[in-house]
Formats: structure tokens, C-alpha cells, sequence
């Protein structure tokens, strides 16, 4: 029995077109293409989520607590799942991706793609931030709007908050992170 992620009817307003390449995801076994992440070139589809949860400022505990499970699991359990997910170890299922939308952000295309590419496809990488992994259609959101490029794999939000809090340019306020902290 695999173990996912419950979601509510109203999830079914996805496209049928982001349905099917998800569906997908189901029957790829990402373990099994383990040798070839050793590169670590590209980034995994469970290394991808992981980095947009840790951008919006959650915890494996943080986003298993507001996580349904079927079977039901207490919620120390759904976070170590959450954590084999984030490895590769587990394959993600449809219902899990659409219910880990509901806790942060990420880029359903992007989540494709990555997965054709730890099968071997021969897919473009997609252009993500190195830091948060934010992407065209998934940019951090500020006060002052979206992140742009800094340089070809690093956003305007990460690329100020490397720098000392008094150099800063005004698009520190990007970061929601940052923004909020401050506000
Ligand atoms: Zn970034
Ligand atoms: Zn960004």
C-alpha cells in the first residue's frame, strides 16, 4: 500500500494537462535512478521540494502537521515521510503533490521536468535560483513584487540577503522572509 497525502474535491480543478504528466510521477521509481544523482548536477524532484519549503520558512514538522495522511500516521511519522520524499527514497504521489501546494509554493511544471531528468529524459534543466529554487512562474513574493535575476541560477531575494543588512539594496524588501520579519 502506498501511503499519500489526502486532498479535497475542489483539487480536482487542476488541469487535465498538469494531471497527466503528475500522474506520471506516480510510476517513476526515483530511487532507482540513484547512480546517476551521485553527479549531482541537476536537481532531484525530492531536492527541489525540499528547497522550496525551507525558502518559505517551514520545517518537515511544520508542513506534516498541516498534512493529511491515508493511511492516518501520527504526525512524527508523516514528517520522517516527508523527509524520504525530500531523499528520493519515496516515490511522491499525485494526491501528495497537490496537498504539499497547499503548505508552500513550488512550480508543478518544474516538478516534471525535474522528474523526466532523474528518468533519463532528455530535458532541458529548468532555470531554478541555487539558494530557494524559485523559478519564472514560482518568484518570491515582496512588498515591492517579484524577484528577478541576478545572475543565471541566483535571484534578486538571495542575492540580498547575502549581503550585510546595511548594503542592501531596496530589494531586500522581495524576500517574504525578510519583509515580514522586519514589518
Ligand atoms: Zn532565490
Ligand atoms: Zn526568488
Amino acid at each position: 500500500m502506498q501511503l499519500q497525502a489526502l486532498t479535497n474535491s475542489d483539487d480536482a480543478d487542476l488541469p487535465i494537462s498538469m494531471r497527466l504528466p503528475l500522474d506520471a510521477i506516480d510510476r517513476i521509481n526515483v530511487a532507482a535512478s540513484a547512480p546517476s544523482r551521485s553527479s549531482d548536477r541537476h536537481v532531484t524532484p525530492g531536492a527541489y521540494l525540499k528547497r522550496r519549503r525551507t525558502a518559505h520558512g517551514l520545517g518537515v514538522h511544520d508542513v506534516a502537521a498541516v498534512l493529511a495522511t491515508e493511511p492516518r500516521l501520527a504526525e512524527h511519522v508523516r514528517a520522517e515521510w516527508l523527509e524520504q520524499i525530500e531523499a528520493d527514497i519515496v516515490p511522491m504521489s499525485f494526491n501528495t503533490i497537490v496537498a504539499l501546494r497547499r503548505a508552500f509554493t513550488f512550480d508543478l511544471d518544474i516538478l516534471v521536468q525535474l522528474a523526466a531528468i532523474a528518468m533519463h529524459s532528455p530535458v532541458e534543466p529548468p532555470r531554478l535560483c541555487r539558494i530557494c529554487a524559485c523559478s519564472e512562474a514560482d518568484a518570491c513574493l515582496g512588498h515591492r513584487g517579484a524577484c528577478s535575476w541576478i545572475e543565471h541560477d541566483l535571484c534578486s531575494a538571495c542575492f540580498a540577503l547575502r549581503m550585510p543588512p546595511a548594503d542592501r539594496p531596496a530589494i531586500a524588501a522581495v524576500s517574504p522572509s525578510a519583509s515580514d520579519v522586519v514589518a
